[in-house]
């Protein structure tokens, strides 16, 4: 059963096809996760279907069933929202009514946690980009009531990306008025790119600690990662495959400190096949063998 795996484990899970929401739901569990992320609609498009086909009162009564607990799910917002840049004011007023709208959408899904790549500064410098991240958050959150928080992923480093240092996403979090209402998502996969050596997890939840604070960790994309640490790249791996290696993700994913923390696969398809399954009983068994990808 999917309440008894030893850690908070599942994948990114579509939301497509008439069963939506329940859709997520029900792929999560014959992957035997105990937790998912998904998308309300696609993540490089704005169409969005309307919330009353979602539904989300059946996967809500699923998951009670099963013993996801909803508090451990989350949402990923969509890749067109980039705060960091307010060049045009037309663009910045777009992503800050679609992270507005996204935040809506969470919440009438009954989701607490929504992860949002801080944005790409396109030439204004980290510094200004910071300012206008945390700017257009505290817009978007000003007459938030409800229980959410915005989770700032750790990025690889590509281009202008802002979020690549920990010391950036702390900066943000500084400027950030609802505090209650932010978090954090590390992304193994972008932090090694990044250049941040995982082979201690202790060590570097420690340096996160005295960085961010681990009260502000809410979830951990595990992925391997095709690249060398620091090549700032972001190809994600699969499990045992990458230049992390099998070993460090087993490690960090079993870390005591990240018990509570939903640890999401967002690792690729293998031959067209999807690997949630095969990743999560690899770890959960602690059974690694690469071969096992070709049984797919
Ligand atoms: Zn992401």
């Amino acid at each position: 059963m999917s309440n008894e795996l030893p850690i908070l484990i599942g994948s990114h899970v579509p939301m497509c096809g008439s069963k939506y929401f329940l859709g997520s739901v029900e792929i999560s569990l014959n992957n035997g996760a105990n937790t998912f992320m998904f998308y309300t609609g696609s993540p490089q498009s704005l169409a969005r279907s309307p919330i009353e086909k979602c539904k989300i009162d059946e996967a809500v009564k699923l998951m009670e069933q099963s013993n996801i607990d909803i508090n451990n799910v989350v949402c990923h917002a969509p890749y067109l929202i980039n705060l960091g840049n307010d060049v045009s004011s037309y663009k910045f007023d777009f992503s800050k009514k679609l992270l507005a709208s996204e935040v809506d959408r969470c919440h009438k899904f009954h989701v607490k946690k929504l992860v949002l790549h801080p944005g790409a500064h396109l030439g204004l410098g980290v510094d200004q980009a910071i300012k206008n991240i945390a700017y257009g958050i505290n817009e978007v959150l000003k007459d938030v009531d409800y229980d959410i928080k915005i989770c700032l992923e750790t990025m690889a480093g590509k281009g202008t990306e802002v979020g690549s240092k920990l010391e950036e996403i702390k900066k943000i979090i500084d400027l950030i008025d609802k505090k209650d209402k932010i978090g954090v998502c590390i992304d193994t996969c972008h932090l090694n790119d990044a250049g941040y050596d995982l082979s201690d997890s202790n060590a570097f939840l420690k340096m996160f600690d005295d960085i961010v604070g681990l009260k502000y960790l809410e979830v951990v994309h595990l992925n391997d990662s095709l690249n060398t640490k620091g090549a700032h790249k972001d190809r994600h791996a699969n499990i045992g495959l990458g230049k992390i290696g099998y070993k460090i993700l087993r490690e960090f994913a079993f870390n005591p400190i990240l018990k509570n923390v939903p640890k999401i696969l967002e690792t690729p398809y293998f031959n067209g096949k999807s690997p949630y399954k095969l990743e999560i009983e690899m770890l959960v068994n602690n059974d690694f063998n690469s071969s096992n990808f070709l049984k797919l």
